[in-house]
């Protein structure tokens, strides 16, 4: 689904992504572990073809397409869905009205009808029940006054209503309590599939325990070091990054 190869990029004139390669297939779930600063939350931004990120070198294909060649919109009627490290806030912006604009605007890109309020209604109350998540979070603005944890619920939601096929969530952990982060990490295991990959990026391993992931990638000074299963998290866990900078965990 996913092939990055010997990516770099850069963010304000400075390199950050160094030469990355990485391959996802579909129904995978992987993990982007590191250390701060390592480029993690630029990779995410790169391949949802954010503004402010110059890529120099290498390539993104994505179902055999070029990825870096479409505009932003485009990648996410293509299916590519980029959860924020910090949700933005809307203030005055109903939440049910944004994530419809959102849906019909990459139903509109995939030359797809447009759902008016009434399907759009059904869809939305089918996915809070298998999400298990209150109605509540609907009717108010987006993310405004929400805490921590009712912004990543809301993220998982606005993911399970349009079904993206690539799901990259940075930091969808962070500053979560135990009972959110497992609410969360419910939300994402609801939402596997064999058509669907997931790019798990998290600052800690914590997560990985809810969700267990296929494979996971230590990035560092903008490249991958290295790759393995769950037990790396682990490993990683109780090392710390200190001694990946350079590639090299003992
Ligand atoms: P991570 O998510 O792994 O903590 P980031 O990708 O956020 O790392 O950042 C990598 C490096 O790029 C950091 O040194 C950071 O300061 C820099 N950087 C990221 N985004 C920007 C930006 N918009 N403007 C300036 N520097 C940035
Ligand atoms: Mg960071
Ligand atoms: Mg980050």
């Amino acid at each position: 689904m996913l092939k990055i190869e010997n990516l770099h990029a850069r963010v304000e004139g400075k390199e950050i992504l160094k030469g990355l390669s990485l391959t996802v297939n579909a129904g995978e779930v992987h993990a982007i572990m590191g250390p701060n600063g390592a480029g993690k939350s630029t990779l995410g931004n790169v391949l949802s073809g954010r503004d402010g990120y110059e890529v120099t070198a290498g390539t993104v294909s994505y179902n055999g397409i070029d990825l870096l060649a479409l505009e932003p919109e485009a990648r996410a009627a293509a299916g590519v869905f980029l959860a924020f490290q910090y949700p933005v806030e809307i203030p005055g912006v109903n939440n049910t009205y944004f994530l419809r604009a959102a849906l019909n605007a990459q139903r509109k890109q995939r030359g797809e009808k447009e759902l008016d309020s009434m399907a759009f209604l059904k869809l939305v109350r089918e996915k809070l029940k298998v999400m298990q998540i209150s109605d509540e979070l609907l009717h108010r603005a987006v993310n405004e006054g929400f805490s921590g944890g009712e912004k990543k619920r809301n993220e998982i939601f606005q993911m399970a209503v349009l079904e993206p096929q690539l799901a990259i969530l940075d930091e969808t952990d962070s500053g979560l309590d135990i009972d959110a982060l497992k609410q969360v990490a419910q939300g994402v295991n609801t939402l596997r599939s064999p058509g669907r990959a997931f790019l798990m990026i998290t600052h800690y391993q914590r997560l990985l325990d809810y969700v267990v992931p296929d494979f996971v990638h230590v990035l560092a000074d903008g490249r991958i070091v290295e790759s393995g299963d769950k037990s790396l998290a682990l490993r990683l866990e109780e090392q710390g990054y200190a001694g990946v900078r350079h590639g090299a965990v003992a």
